[in-house]
């Protein structure tokens, strides 16, 4: 039996993930993983390069001068630290969510990027989330549930969170690139987003945060249970 537990969940951009994965690791006492931060990241660091999100030459050029460090504050909160500089809060816009989907296309972003993760699974509980997590990342998750909403829900959550957050976005904009992402997404040739085959499928476009929250802690526990 391994010594821990990975609980994988992956999705859609704007699912949700990572509202329900910080809750559930919370409330389970796991590590909290979202590996989104870790490609926008890498994102923002081509954007300061200059270099754009389609440029393969350039992107492959500088991954090696990308330097990673996730530390979690005393807030729970996880914290990019790129090349020295807390870069939390800038990676959450429009522009770096479309830049951390076309890095996350690069082979040589995805291989410079399996080994931190995995890492991190190694030597505690964790909840992960991602795209492609219980696929490819931790393909032995003893969990794994992919959380997915329709496109009209998950841009209608994205649009008000960037509202109250002060930007001004309009929702037929946030709509077309969640669609637009997802579409990039789950059609790349290196580890698209997919459902894996041992994943429990949970929608939430009707459910509250909270029964979403209690579904997975659910799911968790018989897996656990069954696991022995
Ligand atoms: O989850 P989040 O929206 O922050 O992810 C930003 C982008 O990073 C995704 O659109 C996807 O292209 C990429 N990503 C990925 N694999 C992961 C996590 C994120 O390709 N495990």
């Amino acid at each position: 039996m391994d010594k821990y537990i990975s609980v994988a969940i992956d999705g859609p951009a704007g699912a949700g993930k990572s509202t329900i994965a910080k809750r559930v690791a919370k409330e389970l006492g796991y590590l909290y993983v979202d590996t989104g931060a870790i490609y926008r990241t890498v994102g923002y660091h081509m954007s300061l390069m200059g270099i754009g999100p389609k440029d393969a030459d350039g992107i492959k050029r500088c991954i090696d001068d990308v330097n990673i460090e996730i530390v979690y504050g005393e807030d729970g909160l996880q914290h990019m630290i790129l090349n020295g500089d807390d870069v939390t809060d800038r990676i959450r816009t429009p522009e770096m969510s479309m830049m951390a989907s076309g890095v996350a296309a690069q082979s040589c972003v995805r291989d410079y990027l399996l080994d931190m993760q995995r890492n991190l699974a190694a030597t505690r509980n964790v909840v992960m989330d991602g795209r492609d997590i219980g696929t490819v990342v931790l393909p032995n998750a003893q969990v794994k549930v992919y959380l997915t909403a329709s496109a009209e829900v998950r841009a209608d959550r994205r649009f008000k969170e960037l509202q109250a957050k002060g930007e001004n976005v309009r929702y037929e904009d946030v709509y077309t690139d969640v669609v637009k992402r997802d579409e990039a997404d789950m059609n790349r040739k290196i580890a698209p987003l997919k459902c894996a085959e041992d994943a429990e499928v949970l929608d939430c476009s009707y459910l509250t945060v909270d029964q979403v929250v209690a579904e997975m802690i659910a799911i968790i526990r018989k897996k656990a249970e069954s696991n022995g």
